[in-house]
Formats: structure tokens, sequence, C-alpha cells
């Protein structure tokens, strides 16, 4: 099992770590700062270097156990097992990807239908809702906007099945359940604003997201609607 520092801090951008697996393109490690493909937003990609060898890391993936994978370019000299190697996330593609995950968290919010699925990348972003009709654009680029200015506090806390149990006015205000029986949840909080399990990384204030701008809405079906959003810088 990886220990998942992006857990607990998202904004860390190199760690030391040892590796702990070595297969034909990939390298599992003790702990690390890269995110593994998931709940919509892609892997990681960087650098990976120790004793006067580097290597590219091109994507992360969950592997057995909790492990997490990071996959290296094809012909990449690898690290040995109990290795100490650096790893630098491609820190401009990560943070867009944070500031499009936050973002997808206060559509979520503008818009008050049920989520059917989405998909996160650096340079676009969507979301699709289960709702019928058409969408007014130009007013929910406009409440994005604002929530982006009102520059809300973004707070991620673990809970466990029995605390959750204790509060049942938090399920209530969430769009999607929190799984059961995994032991403790990871709840992602903007405060007065959204609140729901994700494992996804945020940025620490709705501020940081920038200038976000409604683009496509596409009409996938009666009952599917699929918004799409950018960052315009
Ligand atoms: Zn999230």
């Amino acid at each position: 099992m990886t220990e998942d520092l992006f857990r607990h801090d998202a904004y860390l951008r190199v760690c030391e770590a040892t590796v702990v697996t070595v297969e034909a393109d990939a390298v599992a490690l003790d702990r690390t700062i890269f995110y593994p493909l998931g709940g919509g937003q892609p892997g990681d990609s960087g650098r990976m270097s120790w004793d006067g060898a580097s290597a590219t890391i091109v994507n992360t993936r969950y592997g057995e156990r909790g492990a997490i994978r990071h996959l290296l370019e094809e012909g990449s000299a690898m690290p040995d097992v109990g290795e100490i190697v650096n790893i630098e996330l491609d820190w401009d593609r990560r943070y867009r990807h944070m500031r499009m995950h936050t973002a997808m968290h206060l559509l979520g919010s503008v818009l008050p239908y049920g989520v059917t699925g989405g998909n996160i990348s650096a340079q676009k972003s969507r979301l699709d809702f289960d709702m019928e009709g058409g969408i007014d654009k130009e007013a929910v680029s406009q409440a994005l906007t604002e929530l982006v200015r009102a520059d809300h506090p973004v707070k991620s806390r673990w809970i466990t099945d029995e605390e959750l149990d204790a509060q049942p006015e938090l399920v209530r205000t969430m769009k999607v359940q929190p799984p059961r029986g995994v032991g403790k949840i990871r709840l992602l909080e903007i405060e007065g604003v959204d609140l729901q399990p994700c494992g996804g990384t945020h940025l620490k204030s709705t501020a940081e997201v920038g200038q976000v701008r409604i683009g496509k809405v596409e009409n996938k079906g009666r009952h599917n609607r699929r918004v799409n959003i950018h960052l315009d810088d």
C-alpha cells in the first residue's frame, strides 16, 4: 500500500520515496505525491530521478492492494527495489487539474441535478447532468464566477461510518451518497457551497480557480445534458 501524500497536501510538488516494486514499465513507491487515475481525474505525470539517472513518468495508476504505480516512458532506465528516488510533478498540468476539479464541484452546486458522469483534463472538463430542458449558459457562467470571486475555503476531512451515522444531516446535504463499509470516507467541503465524498486533488480556496467559462452544452439524450467548462488563460 502506497502512502497517498497528495490526499493530505495537494500542493506538494516534490518528494523523496523508496522503491517497493519494479515491473517492466512501472515503479511503486512507499509513498507518493502523484495522483492515480480515478474519479474522472487523470493520473499525474512528471519525473523520477535517482543516483545519476532519471526517467519521465507518463502516467500514474492504481495497482493491487492500494499500490500506486508510476508508469515510466518506454525504454527508460529503471531504479532498483530499495533505492531512494526523487519524484517531481508536472505541476502546471496537475495545478490545472486541481482548478478544473474544484470548478466541477462549483458547477455541481450551481446545477442541482444528479451527476451521471464526468471527466477532467487540463484543457477542458465536463459533467453530465440528469436533467431535461435547456441551460442558460450566461447565468451559469455568472454564478460560477461569483463563487470563484467569493473565495470560499475548500477543505477535506476523513470521517468514519459511525461518525457519518451520527450526523445524518451531513448525508442530507450531499448529492452523492458516501460509500459505506470501507472504514473511513474522505469528505470534500466547500464551505456553504458543496459537501460530498471525493478522493481527488482540490485547491485550498475557490479564488484559485481563476477565469472559468461554460463551453458547449451537449444534448446527450432526453435526460442527459453534458456541460463543458474551460479555464480562460
Ligand atoms: Zn473532488
